[in-house]
């Protein structure tokens, strides 16, 4: 209906308009505009206060938004939703200073469980407070009916309370397993404190997250993601659990945000079977791409190069997947029309990647398919203008570089800095570059990715002016690559990416101008409220 209508240039009356806004559309044609108003899930029109309030009727809502900046809100081309989601869900240990703090945070954490659900993570530090280790004595009272297994930052001390030592089993007469030791106290009872090996005596006894366990974390993860602006996420996970709950939750109409689930590239011929027996999803849950590893990560000097680690001149990095194997693959999922995603870290391995994607076009022939690099971190010279030739999608996460810039040029060595994050660089050559966040191995916070993006400082302060200053873009740039840009790297377009008529009210509205303010500002920026599908998903102060 709105389609016919929007045919003969009247849109409907509004159900709702925003006036009194500055609005970033990331349209090209029209960019800027200071009203904008919707019918349902859509927006309808865009434009100043008098185009607008002559659409509106009786009956339409009119929202003051006070000078407000509004943009198309966030998709995220990387997480690790799942495994992030529950983190969030643990307490955080590591901040805390004091004893007091420490049982304080457990407490509060246990509380917001189910009964007999265990309180795990942690990544506590008894050298904040000065060094006394914790024992079961000091959480008992405050987690009386949950389990608590609880790691030490080095991952080698597990604290556990009274009811986890009884439900793993654990006595004064349990004896240490061979490279693990049981602490005790003065009687000789447990203390709580298991020691390497021994955490394993709690572990077998921990039950994996039921079903309803998996979808309440990812519900609070999407809770988080509309309160950091972000309204999709593209998940590429390893294996299908956040796959299932996705379409359980979806069932349930209860997905809070989009999204769009990458399977491993290994499984693709079942992933072809369900594609070809219910379709790829809807805007909500969209499936239908398959993501795969050629290498590791450069901190674990595991990332292909074809010359060596500068630190470490004979290594040159390791396969993840066989190169053959992976190639065989991508033709396979490629041939049967799946979007297909490779994880490549170093030079060689990008390299790698883009013949096979140029192999698999020459064997399966030109079709829409928009390959996809996921992190492309490390750069050959010549490599560079191959993603705008061959329409591979650059799929990065600028965090890392100021987070991993601290110690980069170590592996590297000077002569490979210019590839490394080669932004820049990719959109002078004309590629597609998109942003995400890797979360959780960087914050979900696009901001602070636009931030990272635009200042390239690394985390500990140690260039102001930007490390590799030469890589660093334009806000708007950056914008683009966190909206527009996922939206083409999910084959959403002509829906998502834009404030524009007749695409869905997904919407941020901030505090600050992102496109004018101070760069430094752009981090501290607060989300006012989230908009997704036409709805309020996250407002400020609710
Ligand atoms: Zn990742």
């Amino acid at each position: 209906m709105f389609a016919a209508r929007a045919a003969r240039g009247a849109p409907a009356m509004l159900e709702t308009a925003y006036l009194n806004a500055v609005v970033w559309t990331g349209s090209r044609e029209a960019p800027r505009a200071s009203a904008f108003g919707t019918i349902g899930a859509r927006i309808a029109a865009v434009g100043d206060a008098a185009r607008i309030r002559a659409l509106c009727g009786k009956a339409t809502r009119i929202v003051d938004l006070d000078g407000a900046f509004v943009m198309p809100s966030f998709i995220d081309n990387h997480t690790h939703f799942l495994r992030a989601s529950f983190m969030l869900g643990t307490p955080e240990l590591r901040t805390a200073r004091t004893r007091q703090e420490f049982i304080e945070r457990i407490g509060r954490a246990a509380r917001d469980l189910r009964q007999g659900q265990w309180l795990q993570g942690g990544n506590w530090d008894e050298q904040m407070w000065g060094g006394e280790l914790p024992t079961r004595a000091w959480i008992d009272a405050v987690t009386p009916d949950t389990p608590v297994a609880l790691v030490r930052l080095d991952q080698h001390l597990m604290l556990l309370n009274t009811l986890a030592l009884k439900l793993a089993g654990v006595t004064r007469d349990t004896p240490d397993p061979e490279g693990g030791l049981i602490l005790k106290d003065e009687r000789g009872e447990p203390n709580g404190l298991l020691k390497d090996k021994a955490k394993a005596l709690v572990q077998r006894v921990i039950p994996a997250p039921s079903d309803a366990e998996i979808d309440e974390a990812i519900a609070r993860g999407a809770a988080y993601a509309l309160s950091k602006g972000v309204t999709q996420v593209h998940v590429t996970e390893l294996d299908w659990t956040t796959h299932h709950s996705l379409r359980r939750l979806r069932a349930r109409n209860a997905t809070g945000i989009r999204f769009y689930s990458f399977v491993p590239i290994e499984d693709w011929r079942e992933l072809d079977r369900l594609v070809r027996a219910e379709g790829r999803g809807d805007d909500w849950v969209r499936w239908g791409g398959v993501k795969g590893l050629i290498d590791g990560s450069l901190g674990s000097r595991t990332a292909l190069f074809q010359d060596g680690y500068a630190d470490d001149p004979h290594n040159h990095g390791l396969y993840r997947t066989p190169r053959e194997r992976l190639r065989e693959m991508i033709f396979g999922a490629d041939a049967a029309n799946l979007h297909v995603t490779i994880h490549a870290i170093g030079d060689a391995g990008n390299d790698q990647v883009l013949d096979m994607f140029e192999a698999s076009v020459a064997r399966n022939g030109a079709r829409d398919r928009r390959f996809r690099i996921e992190h492309a971190q490390h750069l050959l010279r010549e490599d560079i203008p191959r993603f705008a030739r061959q329409n591979v999608i650059a799929s990065m996460q600028p965090y890392h570089a100021i987070d991993d810039g601290r110690w980069a040029g170590k592996p590297l060595g000077e002569r490979r800095l210019h590839g490394a994050w080669a932004i820049r660089s990719l959109l002078d050559a004309g590629a597609r570059v998109t942003f995400g966040s890797d979360w959780p191995v960087a914050p979900l916070d696009p901001l602070l990715a636009i931030d990272a993006a635009v200042l390239r400082r690394t985390i500990d302060g140690a260039h102001p002016d930007g490390w590799t200053p030469e890589q660093r873009i334009d806000v708007e740039e950056a914008l683009t690559a966190y909206t527009a840009a996922n939206a083409y790297a999910g084959f959403q377009e002509d829906r998502l990416g834009l404030i524009a008529p007749g695409r869905l009210a997904d919407v941020v509205v901030l505090d600050t101008d992102l496109t004018t303010c101070e760069l430094a500002k752009i981090r501290a920026a607060k989300i006012l409220s989230t908009m997704i599908d036409g709805k309020t998903g996250f407002a400020e102060g609710l």
